[in-house]
C-alpha cells in the first residue's frame, strides 16, 4: 500500500484526488489529510478515509475537529499549524504528497515533502513560483520525485521525451506551447471588464476550481504563474514558452520538437486525469473519466493572447525574467489583489495595477533562502494593501 498525504484535502483538487484514491483503495492508503478551517468537511473525510492524521491550519479548528472525532470514537491524531503540516508531509508512512493548498500557505509543507524525498504531486503552483530554484534544488538533493498536476504541465510532462532533464535543446525540444482557455472574460471588451464581478469571474466556462485560481484564470494571471511554473519544471527559458489561447480546453498543452513535430496530450477538462496519471506514473490507471467524445468536440481553435486586456501575463513574464524574489513579489501582490477583488473591495482591472505597482516598489533580491522569500512576500503584501487603500 502506498501512503498518501493530501495537503488541502477539502478543496477542489483535494476532492478530485480523494475520488481517484477511493477508486484504487487496494493500492493507496490515506495517511494524512489537511485543511484550513473546514471542520465539518474534514470530519466527513475522516469518517470515509480513516487517516492516521488530520491537520487543521487553525488551532481552534483543530480543537473542534478533535472533540467531534472523539464523539465518533475515531482514532485519528489531530495536529495544527505549520508544524503539523510539515510533520505529516514528511512522515515516514507517507510516500506520496498531494500539494493542493492554495497560495503561499502551501510553500512550507510542500518544501518539507521535497526535503523528505517524497513523490510530490504538485498542484500548488504558487509554491514553485515563489521559491523556484530553491525548490528544484531541494528536489534534486533529496531525490524526491516531482510530478505536475496542473493540467498543462502534466500534458507537457506527458509530451516531453524521457530525457528532458538533460536540457530542452539536448533533448531535441524547440519550445513549449502552453495552452490557456482564456477564462470567462476572453471575449469581453476592455470597457466591459471595468464592471465585472467576483461572481462572474469564478464562473469558469470549462473547469470547476477554487475561487482564487478561478479569478487568476479570469485575469490570465493563472497563465502567468503557469509560465513561471513551466520554466522551473522543464528548465525552459521564458522565450521558449509560447502561450496559446485554446478556448475548448481539450488540448492541455504541446511540445514542439526541432524536427517540427508537435506532440500534445488531449482529454476532457477533468483534473482526475492528471491526478491519476501522476499517481500511477510510469504506469496508468483509471481516473473515473469516461473519455472524450471527439465528434462532439468537433472543432479546436487557437488564438494569440491579448496582453492589453490581460496585462498579468506580461507582468509574470517580466517577473521571471527579472528573477530572484520578483516572482514571489508578483505572487504575493496577486494574492492580496485577488482577495480584495473577491471581497468587492477592488475593481477587476485594478488587479494588474496592484501587482505592477508592488513590483515597481520592490527591489529584486537573490531568492536563496526561505527567510528572504517569506520576508519579501510579507513586504509585498504590505505594499499591495497600501496601494489598494489609496485607490479605493
Ligand atoms: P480550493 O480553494 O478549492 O482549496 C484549497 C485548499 O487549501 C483547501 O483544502 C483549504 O482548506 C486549503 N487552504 C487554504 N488556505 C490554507 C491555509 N492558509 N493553510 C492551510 N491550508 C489552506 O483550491 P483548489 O482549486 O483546489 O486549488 C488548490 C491549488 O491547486 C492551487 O494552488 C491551484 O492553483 C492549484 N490548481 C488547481 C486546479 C483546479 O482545477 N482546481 C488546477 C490546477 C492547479
Ligand atoms: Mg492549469
Amino acid at each position: 500500500m502506498i501512503g498518501v498525504c493530501v495537503l488541502g484535502a477539502t478543496g477542489s483538487i483535494g476532492d478530485s484526488t480523494l475520488d481517484v484514491i477511493a477508486r484504487h483503495a487496494d493500492k493507496y492508503r490515506v495517511v494524512a489529510l489537511t485543511a484550513n478551517t473546514q471542520v465539518n468537511k474534514m470530519l466527513q473525510l475522516c469518517q470515509k478515509f480513516k487517516p492516521s492524521f488530520a491537520v487543521m491550519a487553525s488551532a481552534t479548528a483543530a480543537e473542534e475537529l478533535q472533540s467531534q472525532l472523539r464523539v465518533l470514537a475515531l482514532d485519528c491524531e489531530v495536529l495544527s499549524g505549520d508544524e503539523g503540516l510539515a510533520y505529516v508531509a514528511a512522515h515516514a508512512e507517507v510516500a506520496y504528497v498531494m500539494a493542493a493548498i492554495v497560495g503561499a500557505a502551501g510553500l512550507s509543507p510542500t518544501l518539507a515533502a521535497a526535503r523528505a524525498g517524497k513523490r510530490i504531486l504538485l498542484a500548488n503552483k504558487e509554491a514553485l513560483v515563489m521559491s523556484g530554484k530553491l525548490f528544484m534544488d531541494e528536489i534534486h538533493n533529496s531525490g524526491a520525485e516531482l510530478l505536475p498536476i496542473d493540467s498543462e504541465h502534466n500534458a507537457i510532462f506527458q509530451s516531453m521525451p524521457v530525457d528532458f532533464s538533460l536540457g530542452l535543446t539536448a533533448a531535441g525540444v524547440r519550445r513549449v506551447l502552453l495552452t490557456a482557455s482564456g477564462g470567462p472574460f476572453r471575449t469581453k471588451t476592455l470597457a466591459q471588464l471595468e464592471s465585472v464581478t467576483p461572481e462572474q469571474a469564478v464562473a469558469h466556462p470549462n473547469w470547476v476550481m477554487g475561487r482564487k485560481i478561478s479569478v487568476d484564470s479570469a485575469s490570465m494571471m493563472n497563465k502567468g504563474l503557469e509560465l513561471i511554473e513551466a520554466c522551473w519544471l522543464f528548465d525552459a527559458k521564458p522565450e521558449q514558452v509560447q502561450v496559446v489561447v485554446h478556448p475548448e480546453s481539450m488540448i492541455h498543452s504541446m511540445v514542439e520538437y526541432i524536427d517540427g513535430s508537435v506532440i500534445s496530450q488531449m482529454g476532457n477538462p477533468d483534473m482526475r486525469i492528471p491526478i491519476a496519471h501522476a499517481m500511477a506514473w510510469p504506469q496508468r490507471m483509471t481516473s473515473g473519466d469516461q473519455g472524450m467524445n471527439i465528434f462532439e468536440v468537433a472543432q479546436l481553435n487557437f488564438e494569440r493572447p491579448d496582453e492589453v486586456k490581460f496585462p498579468c501575463l506580461r507582468l509574470a513574464r517580466e517577473a521571471i525574467e527579472a528573477g530572484g524574489t520578483a516572482p514571489a513579489v508578483l505572487n504575493a501582490a496577486n494574492e492580496v489583489a485577488v482577495d480584495a477583488f473577491l471581497e468587492h473591495g477592488l475593481p477587476f482591472l485594478e488587479i494588474p495595477k496592484v501587482i505592477e505597482h508592488t513590483l515597481e516598489q520592490s527591489t529584486v533580491l537573490e531568492a536563496d533562502s526561505l527567510d528572504i522569500i517569506f520576508s519579501e512576500d510579507q513586504c509585498a503584501r504590505v505594499l499591495a494593501q497600501r496601494y489598494i487603500q489609496q485607490v479605493s
